[in-house]
């Protein structure tokens, strides 16, 4: 598993890095962006999708300012875990994601941008050719998608980060800049239903940071994880449920998200706006955890069975809304 080669390219400054990608772009030299690496590089090792160019975005401090609501694309996980500066809710997620070695590196954008993840894709070269690739990764040869068969024109890889769900849960706006100026939206917005896509990221784009409103801290709630391996597993299904409280019993308002399931991260609007109209305790929560899992749609590409992961997708929802029959 050699690393393929690359020209890397270390911009200073934010201008340098757009202007870099804006220069690859016009004379149509294919890049990516790599923050810590610890996704994009053993990827690489594995040659999946290699581009010629690389531009790090190590040296580029602007992207590293962390408050409780603003959060540089440059952060590292391990700052979230152990700033003290940001909501109780990031800091636990933060320590859930990988390992402590991975999370000294591993940097938000990078986890917002993760690439989704499917076991007929994240396999050595060797391995994929012996199975005549997949659409993903198909080395000109027009291969079909192995999970979802006679169509080429989707990857239902699976979005596996940790953050997002938390993050929308907490009402976070993402923000980007580009050869073409600057733009934002919520971070639900962000993503694409399609594996090999994943966000809306157009070419020379990048992810700068990201903002929480100021009634972020108002808001209380858990994450749940299921991994196969506690010490540094991706989410084989991952479920946030945050809450506003309210007067009494009741809470004022209510978000659940989820991670692992699908090619990108679930936002369960709805499902959440129907049980708090009509909010009756542990019976609501049953009901909540109920409609979520009826709503995901995993696909058969990940360790444990689309089945089970549906099933946990109800244990975790009940889990991580435990805290709104305490109230
Ligand atoms: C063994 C192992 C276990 C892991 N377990 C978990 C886990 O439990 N949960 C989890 O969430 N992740 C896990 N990961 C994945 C990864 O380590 C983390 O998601 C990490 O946060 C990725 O950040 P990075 O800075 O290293 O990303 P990189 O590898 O640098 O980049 C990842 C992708 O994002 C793009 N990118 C990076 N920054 C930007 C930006 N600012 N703008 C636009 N695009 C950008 C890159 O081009 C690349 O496509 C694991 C990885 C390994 C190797
Ligand atoms: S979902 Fe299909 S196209 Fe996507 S990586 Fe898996 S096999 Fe390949």
């Amino acid at each position: 598993m050699r690393m393929p080669p690359f020209t890397l390219h270390t911009p200073e400054t934010l201008e340098e890095a757009i202007s870099l990608s804006s220069d690859l772009g016009d004379s149509g030299e294919e890049f990516d962006w790599v923050a810590g690496g610890t996704d994009l590089l053993p990827n690489y090792k594995w040659h999946l999708n290699v581009k010629p160019h690389v531009i790090s975005l190590a040296k580029v401090s602007e992207l590293s300012k962390l408050s409780e609501t603003h959060i540089g694309a440059m952060v590292r996980l391990h700052e979230l875990e152990d700033s003290g500066r940001v909501h109780p809710l990031l800091s636990k997620v933060a320590a859930m994601v990988a390992s402590v070695m991975i999370r000294r590196s591993g940097t938000v954008g990078g986890n917002i941008c993760l690439d989704t993840r499917c076991f007929w894709f994240n396999q050595t070269e060797e391995w994929r050719e012996s199975i005549d690739w997949c659409y993903k990764c198909d080395c000109g040869t027009g291969a079909d998608c192995r999970v979802i068969p006679n169509q080429n024109t989707l990857c239902v890889a699976t979005y596996q980060a940790d953050l997002a769900p938390v993050l929308m849960c907490l009402g976070a706006t993402i923000h980007l800049a580009g050869p073409s100026g600057a733009r934002s939206m919520p971070l639900n917005e962000f993503f694409e239903l399609d594996g090999k896509t994943r966000n809306v990221l157009q070419t020379g784009e990048l992810v700068t940071h990201l903002t929480l409103p100021d009634d972020s801290s108002e808001w209380v709630g858990d994450y749940q994880k299921l991994r196969q391996r506690d010490s540094w597993d991706f989410p084989e299904a991952g479920v946030a449920v945050a809450w506003k409280p309210g007067e009494g019993e009741t809470p004022a308002d209510l978000r659940v998200a989820t991670t692992g399931i699908e090619s990108i991260p679930g936002y369960h609007v709805e499902e959440a706006a129907t049980i708090l109209g009509d909010w009756k305790g542990q019976s609501s929560l049953e009901e909540l955890a109920e409609s979520v899992r009826t709503a995901v749609k995993p696909v058969l590409n990940t360790w444990y069975p689309p089945s089970y992961r549906r099933k946990m997708v109800k244990v975790l929802t009940k889990r991580a809304g435990s805290g709104l029959t305490e109230v």
